[in-house]
């Protein structure tokens, strides 16, 4: 291919138990999906599930056993984290019915969702769209991908997240309003999934700030451990 300047590189993540890596194409991400989490947002916790993306290129993957970091980003006061299941699609599809999702699941992550939360709350009373506040540069590191093959299905067990040692995210996946067959379902209705495609599947309560300087560590069920200093 001639193109006139080098194209970027393919993002990918490391796979746990394998010397080849899972190429990710899109990050969707779902929003408000632990009721205690969209109470402490101001919600009921009650309503369908909707989706946001980010750009592949946002996520900072972590090697096996190795702490990355991200940089403070710009223009925000408030930069949150939001520790979430992640899952990697295997198998693409359009119209999956959740009873056949877990078919279409490659394996489980656990990432941060990381939010400049002051624009996103911006964002959200001008009606303007959240990217600003959820998109930008450096916003998803993720660790490995543990093959379902190794984990299986992951329906219930501890998310965490500790901050400087301090626990400030602790729940159970089994707390997802919208399980991860449900949330396949309800996306693939929405756009037609690819392999390569992962999905963000929502935060519990207990977001907070972090600042440069402090080291997140997270961890969920069936997925190798992520530790992120912020720089
Ligand atoms: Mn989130």
């Amino acid at each position: 291919m001639n193109f006139v300047f080098p194209e970027q590189p393919t993002v990918s993540l490391p796979i746990v138990g394998s010397d080849q890596r899972f190429p990710i194409r899109r990050v969707y991400c779902v929003g408000r999906n632990y009721v205690e989490h969209a109470q402490e947002m101001g919600f009921t916790g009650r309503e369908p599930p909707f989706f946001f993306l980010k750009p592949a290129d946002a996520v900072v993957p972590a090697g096996i056993g190795q702490a990355i970091s991200i940089p403070y980003p710009s223009l925000t006061k408030n930069l949150h984290h939001e520790v979430e299941l992640v899952v990697a699609i295997g198998t693409g599809g359009k119209n999956i019915a959740a009873a056949d999702a877990v078919k279409h699941v490659f394996g489980y992550a656990v990432g941060l969702d990381m939010t400049r939360r002051d624009l996103q709350g911006e964002a959200k009373k001008t009606g303007r769209p959240w990217e600003i506040g959820k998109a930008f540069d450096h916003s998803a590191p993720i660790g490995p991908i543990t093959p379902i093959a190794k984990s299986g299905a992951i329906t219930a067990g501890e998310i965490q997240l500790t901050v400087n040692g301090k626990t400030t995210q602790k729940s159970d996946v089994a707390k997802l309003i919208w399980s991860v067959n449900e949330i396949i379902e309800h996306l693939s209705a929405a756009w037609e999934l690819q392999a390569g495609d992962i999905i963000m599947t929502g935060t519990p309560e207990g977001v907070a700030a972090v600042v440069s300087g402090d080291t997140m560590v997270a961890s969920c069920v069936g997925c190798q451990g992520l530790t992120v200093r912020v720089s």
